[in-house]
């Protein structure tokens, strides 16, 4: 049974989030405090965390940027705003997907439903991966000439979705579905800033290679050839 932890001081929302989700069959703990759910990841970690960003103590924000140090679990933020802004910087520091309050439970029920399932480890290896690059889907690792990528969970699957299919040209748009984020206004240039720092990773490893290919205006593929 999935275990779902919800952030969030108003209990009023916390109620019909707790009503939806275990009626969706998860189990679920309620927490109000930001620091409360960093203690709660760290002894009983959940399979998904919904978190609001305007708490008592530490904002949702600052709660996801230290929840990172230690645990990639799924994060979904709930925000009272509907600012740009708030998305790209939610996204940018490590979440899977973002809810503007007032939301319907069963959206949420919803989208958790589609994070997990995409967070389930892929039953079959890949039996395209390149011989350059080996993919470790289960523990979510992949390594370039030998070496291990120190990625994030966004790069991982970035460059997972990239490698599955060798000069496909995927757009910004494709690609956000691959790492998992619904594809919105203004979360593009969140991929741009992902590539970047993947791009970054690459190089550490084969300074001459440029295996990540733009097409512009069209998006990136992988090339084996500038491997
Ligand atoms: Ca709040």
């Amino acid at each position: 049974m999935p275990h779902i932890l919800i952030v969030e001081d108003e209990a009023a929302i916390a109620d019909t989030l707790i009503f939806a989700l275990q009626g969706d069959g998860h189990s679920t703990e309620w927490v109000t405090l930001g620091s409360a759910a960093l203690e709660q990841q760290r002894q009983r970690p959940a399979d998904l965390i919904i978190l609001d960003i305007g708490l008592p103590d530490i904002s949702g924000f600052e709660t996801c940027r230290q929840l990172r140090r230690f645990s990639e679990v799924p994060v979904m933020f709930l925000s009272a705003r509907d600012g740009e802004i708030d998305r790209v910087v939610g996204l940018e520091i490590g979440a899977d997907d973002y809810v503007v309050k007032p939301f319907s439970p069963r959206e949420v029920a919803a989208r958790v439903r589609a994070i997990l399932k995409r967070m389930a480890p892929r039953a079959e290896p890949l039996a395209s991966a390149p011989e350059l690059f080996q993919v470790d889907t289960l523990r979510m690792q992949i390594h370039y000439h030998g070496q291990a990528l120190s990625l994030t969970r966004h790069e991982f699957r970035l460059l997972q979705s990239l490698l599955e299919q060798p000069e496909r040209v995927f757009s910004r748009e494709q690609l956000l579905d691959a790492v998992g984020v619904a594809a919105d206004v203004g979360y593009e240039r969140s991929i741009d800033s992902h590539i970047k720092s993947l791009r970054a990773k690459l190089r550490a490893v084969a300074a001459d290679a440029e295996p990540i290919q733009t097409h512009r205006g069209l998006g990136y593929s992988y090339s084996p050839s500038h491997s």
